[in-house]
């Protein structure tokens, strides 16, 4: 529930709302911004009476809210979060960052010259797995911890920070240690154990949407993350399963201005996973900046045809010079 107090409530009466929520055994939450004092209503697991709230003084409106989630909602928390990443700002409103680098990490000569290719070229964070979630146990694997030092090492001598994918709570601790941002992939989106454990560390967490999640089922995937107490969290559409199977997945992107009114976190696009195909990877990491994303998420290889990982939509380093030329004269457009 939202509790909104009439506009220049006193101290003390909001003093008294918190009381009261708290001898009931609820957690409150001031919510800030705007002219609106608000406090929101943690804890509950059902329906808040609002019998105990209705009469207290300079209380002017009870909101029962009745979605999964509360801390990623733009009614508890109106103002945009600004996530950094080693310096590096996502969120509504900030000048778009490009993520990029290979799928997966395989030597360190790749990831080198991966990093070499996408700093040139103007991305902000280099990307790379170590522990690759892949559908079948017979495709390559990932490097593991070795895969982990390598990315952060190339991360260090090309001075861009870094975000890897996270696949179980038992490599937490190394993997927060080496990079700047934790991914969450689709395929944990709902690993509740995993995203708890995630909101315990202090690094911001890049949640990717589960190949068949709802918004809805998103947005509570986050808040878990929230709850447990970090709220450095970008959220990435990758596309979802539809009935369509042309591409590898239905890019949705109306679900990015649709974000932006639901929840304060930054939302960015990977084309990549998306369209699957390296042809169709720029036109929509360009749609992806006209409808408001925080960033666009590319896969970079300095050799594709080579990738033991996503090669067919990877793409070479002429390729993503030319892409990133595109994104810079569409960014000058669109603020013009
Ligand atoms: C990835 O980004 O490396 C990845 C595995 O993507 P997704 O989880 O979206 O499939
Ligand atoms: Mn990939």
């Amino acid at each position: 529930m939202l509790i909104v107090m009439d506009h220049g409530a006193a101290k003390p009466l909001v003093d008294t709302v918190v009381a009261r929520i708290e001898s009931l055994g609820f957690t409150p939450q001031a919510i800030p911004g705007g002219d609106r004092v608000a406090i929101g209503v943690l804890g509950n697991q059902g329906y808040v009476d609002e019998a105990p709230f209705r009469d207290l003084p300079g209380v002017r409106e009870l909101i029962h809210v009745t979605k999964p989630y509360k801390l990623v909602s733009r009614d508890f928390h109106p103002e945009d979060t600004v996530v950094e990443v080693g310096g590096v700002r996502f969120g509504w409103g900030q000048e778009p960052v490009v993520i990029a680098g290979p799928c997966a990490v395989e030597s360190r000569e790749q990831v080198a010259a991966a990093a070499r290719i996408v700093k040139q070229a103007g991305a902000q964070v280099l990307r790379g797995g170590a522990f690759k979630p892949r559908t079948g146990p017979h495709s390559f694997q990932g490097l593991g911890f070795e895969g982990l030092e390598i990315l952060a090492e190339a991360g260090r001598a090309a001075g861009i920070p870094v975000v890897t994918e996270v696949m179980r709570i038992d490599q937490l601790e190394r993997v927060a240690a080496a990079a700047d941002c934790i991914q969450v992939g689709a395929r944990n989106m709902q690993n509740f154990d995993l995203l708890k454990e995630t909101g315990r560390i202090g690094k911001p967490i890049l949640l990717k949407r589960g190949m068949s999640a709802t918004l809805e089922e998103f947005l509570a995937a986050a808040e878990y993350i929230l709850l447990a107490g970090n709220s450095q969290v970008i959220l990435c559409e990758r596309g979802i399963r539809t009935f369509e199977q042309a591409l590898r997945n239905t890019l949705d992107l109306g679900v990015v201005p649709y974000l932006r009114q639901l929840t304060h976190l930054p939302v960015i696009v990977d084309p990549s996973h998306a369209v699957g195909k390296r042809a169709l990877v720029a036109p929509m990491a360009k749609a992806a900046l006209v409808v408001g994303a925080a960033g666009v998420m590319i896969e970079v290889h300095p050799e594709p045809g080579a990738a033991l990982c996503d090669g067919p939509q990877s793409l070479d380093a002429a390729g993503f010079e030319a892409l990133m030329d595109e994104l810079y004269r569409l960014r000058q457009a669109l603020v013009s």
